[in-house]
């Protein structure tokens, strides 16, 4: 039986990829600060500690693993680390749990290590336009992120590397684009877009009003959960290290984004425009590479996973009532 470490197992991502490896037949260990919020685990072991911790990363690598994929990180949405308040916490954790875990599976003389990586590592200067961001993979350098966030995304990207490099370890590294889907933070200050309209969406009542922050120009792609897993699944069992972009080309701008939950909440809403973090004016996947390299491309459509979500959301919020 193949075994799967899966750090950040808590997570959005790293819950449903739990899911996805114990469907395929893997043994599976999590390991988070907490369990997931949504549903039960279904790791058949699962640490709670704390990955800046050396000793917990030697205790969660006690053992061969075939597969690791390393989630872990200290992130949000643009409310958290687009403010600037965060970022000591956001480069010290993250770079923290990297440095800890990197080491911890060299040591142990695990081969094949997945790091998630973000598309907020591409400089500012190629994202000024929303009508036509670049985002291809060779445009990271000269680096200019627009976040603290970013820069401990392309630090940690170059220390994997740098492990392959000097230790021969078979690292894949993803820059991700907005990754979305149910069982996702949706509340309290970490959610993302998709989550946080679909939220202000289902609470108006037809005819009221939703707030928006900036102007709603500034355009993104996002890609549905289980698009990400198959992609990141193919990259990390392939013979290629990547950095490569997993995301969606179906740019929108985030007027449209509302626009698109509230014809699937079938409600008219005004938006109301508010000052608030927004991060760079535009933003796409350049998925050229991907497919050169493994012949994939995601094919749901965003109104699709827009659906699932906010079916999921709405449940959410009547729960509590
Ligand atoms: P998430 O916040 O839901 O999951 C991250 C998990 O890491 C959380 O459960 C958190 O408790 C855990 N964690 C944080 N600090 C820890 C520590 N010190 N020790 C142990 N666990 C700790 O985020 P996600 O959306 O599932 O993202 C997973 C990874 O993908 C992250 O590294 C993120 O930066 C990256 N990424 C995500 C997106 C996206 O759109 N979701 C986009 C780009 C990159």
């Amino acid at each position: 039986m193949k075994r799967a470490l899966v750090c950040g197992a808590g997570g959005f991502i790293g819950s449903h990829l739990v899911k996805k490896l114990k469907h395929e037949g893997f043994w599976v260990r999590g390991v988070d600060l907490k369990y997931p919020e949504f549903s039960p685990t279904e790791a058949d072991d699962f640490i709670i500690g704390d990955l800046r911790n050396k000793s917990v990363c030697y205790r969660a690598v006690d053992q061969y693993f075939d597969e690791v994929y390393q989630f872990a990180a200290d992130m949000g949405g643009a409310g958290f680390v687009f403010t600037g308040e965060n970022d000591a916490d956001i480069m010290h954790n993250s770079a923290q749990i990297n440095l800890n875990i990197l080491d911890t599976c060299y040591k142990r003389n695990i081969k094949r290590i997945f790091y998630s990586s973000s598309a907020c590592i591409y400089p500012e200067y190629n994202q000024l336009d929303p009508d036509n961001p670049n985002c291809a993979e060779d445009s990271a350098y000269p680096a200019n992120p627009d976040s603290d966030y970013g820069w401990e995304k392309l630090f940690s990207e170059r220390l994997y590397l740098a492990f392959h490099r000097n230790y021969g370890m078979d690292v894949r590294i993803a820059r991700y684009h907005n990754i979305f889907g149910p069982e996702g933070c949706w509340r309290g200050g970490r959610e993302k877009a998709p989550a946080a309209i679909c939220r202000k969406v289902a609470e108006a009542c037809d005819g009221g009003e939703i707030e928006i922050w900036g102007d709603g120009k500034q355009t993104r792609s996002f890609l549905f959960i289980d698009e990400c897993l198959e992609g990141t699944l193919r990259l990390m069992r392939s013979d290629w290290t990547g950095p490569v972009n997993i995301g969606s080309v179906e740019m929108v701008s985030i007027n449209r984004l509302a626009d698109m939950v509230m014809k699937i909440a079938n409600k008219k809403l005004n938006k109301r425009h508010i000052p608030g973090p927004m991060g760079v004016r535009g933003r796409n996947s350049d998925n050229k590479l991907i497919f050169e390299k493994l012949g994939w491309k995601p094919k749901q459509s965003l109104e699709t996973g827009l659906q699932k979500t906010y079916i999921w959301i709405e449940k959410q919020i009547q729960e509590l009532r």
